[in-house]
């Protein structure tokens, strides 16, 4: 390690560079960290369903070469000027959610979206608009999420990263960098699930297994899972679910007119984890009027639109949001929720349906895209 510090690293990534393509190992060059900025060394990274989206897709945001991961744990090895809060050696779990404490925003209470270096979908770093990552051609590889997590080594902006404690298993740390961040935050922090409420989730895919056992935690009673798939029952009774419905199985009624019977007049939370606009309207139908809240976590389309008529809303007095990662704030949240995790409160093995070594990370595609897996670590070394 030592006399690294300031100067280029080479060494291995798995690199995205054609859409839909397997990645490639390669030998890559890493940069060292500018200024606000820390260098990683990866100790393993999980597969996440956004990867695969950026992988897949042919158009912008998309782009290529590009080095995609973004859930992952490491130790720092070396740090730009002006880094204060992490030393090298410190482990640290990188999130695409920057949380620079200094904003507005990230002052307030009432909000995770800083809006110093906030969220996109960029091919950069976030604070200098450009790349850490070259390949021996010397040819540029893009950024993912801030993170670019395939990578032995990665550079990632200090508001970009969470220092956790070192003893905690990494390959369930790694976890709340993303998916289990998203769902549990979403029950916790945006909709703030009380005691005895009853919550729906539409989509019980890992975001909404996650949202389960949020809800769970925070001692929801009566969990309402809705999905196509009927083996998604037996999963999510793991995670809290108490109930199921099977979506499109009921010739005559709909989802949100069964959970209206259900829980006499409709759930105290609703989530929807899909990413489809006539999900969102169907939650939304699912909640109570008067106090009834839905927040929507799915990725849809970009350019979808939502069709709720006024009236609807005037009349119903219920609450629709969005929420990204969660609605946490990662450097505050995630130690809040690794505690919960080595209290035995939160769960985190049951997520972990697969490990594979670097070598093997297309096998991460294939099972996650063949819907076998809620997550695959991938350890760098092992
Ligand atoms: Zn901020
Ligand atoms: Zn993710």
């Amino acid at each position: 390690m030592e006399g690294r510090a300031g100067k280029p690293i080479r060494c291995r990534a798995a690199v995205s560079r054609k859409p839909g393509e397997p990645l490639t190992i390669e030998e890559v060059m890493v940069d060292p960290p500018m200024p606000h900025e820390v260098r990683i060394r990866v100790i393993c990274t999980s597969l996440c369903h956004s990867d695969i989206t950026f992988w897949k897709m042919k158009d912008p945001p998309a782009c290529f070469p590009r080095i995609l991961g973004h859930e992952a744990i490491g130790i720092v090895e070396s740090i730009g000027e002006n880094v204060v809060e992490v030393s090298v050696g410190d482990t640290v779990i990188p999130t695409f959610m920057s949380d620079c404490g200094d904003c507005l925003d990230c002052k307030s209470k009432k909000s995770n979206l800083c809006s110093k270096l906030p969220f996109k979908v960029s091919p950069w770093m976030s604070r200098y608009e450009s790349s850490r990552f070259k390949d021996l051609n010397g040819e540029v590889l893009y950024h993912f999420l801030f993170v670019s997590s395939f990578s032995e080594y990665t550079v990632v902006d200090v508001a970009n990263v969470v220092k956790v404690d070192p003893l905690l298993p990494p390959n369930r740390a790694c976890l709340l960098s993303c998916g289990v961040s998203t769902g549990v935050g979403a029950a916790w922090r945006t909709a703030g699930v009380e005691p005895g409420s009853t919550v729906a989730i539409f989509g019980l895919g890992s975001i909404g297994l996650a949202v389960a056992e949020g809800a769970r935690i925070c001692g929801a009673t009566k969990i309402i899972g809705v999905d196509v798939n009927p083996e998604k029952f037996e999963i999510g009774k793991k995670f809290g679910v108490t109930d199921f419905i099977q979506a499109g199985n009921d010739e005559v009624k709909t989802p949100s007119q069964i959970i209206n019977e259900m829980t006499d007049g409709g759930a105290d939370y609703c989530f929807e984890c899909v990413g489809m606009a006539s999900l969102v309207h169907e939650a939304y139908a699912s909640s109570r009027k008067g106090w009834g809240k839905t927040v929507v976590l799915g990725v849809d389309r970009p350019g979808s639109q939502l069709n709720i008529s006024s009236h609807e809303v005037l009349h119903s007095g219920k609450s629709l949001m969005g929420s990204l990662f969660g609605g946490l704030k990662a450097k505050s949240d995630i130690p809040v929720l690794l505690k919960k995790y080595a209290d035995k409160e939160l769960q985190l093995d049951e997520f972990v349906t697969h490990e594979v070594s670097f070598e093997d990370i297309n096998k991460a595609f294939d099972l996650l895209i063949r819907g076998e897996c809620l997550r695959c670590v991938i350890w760098m070394k092992k």
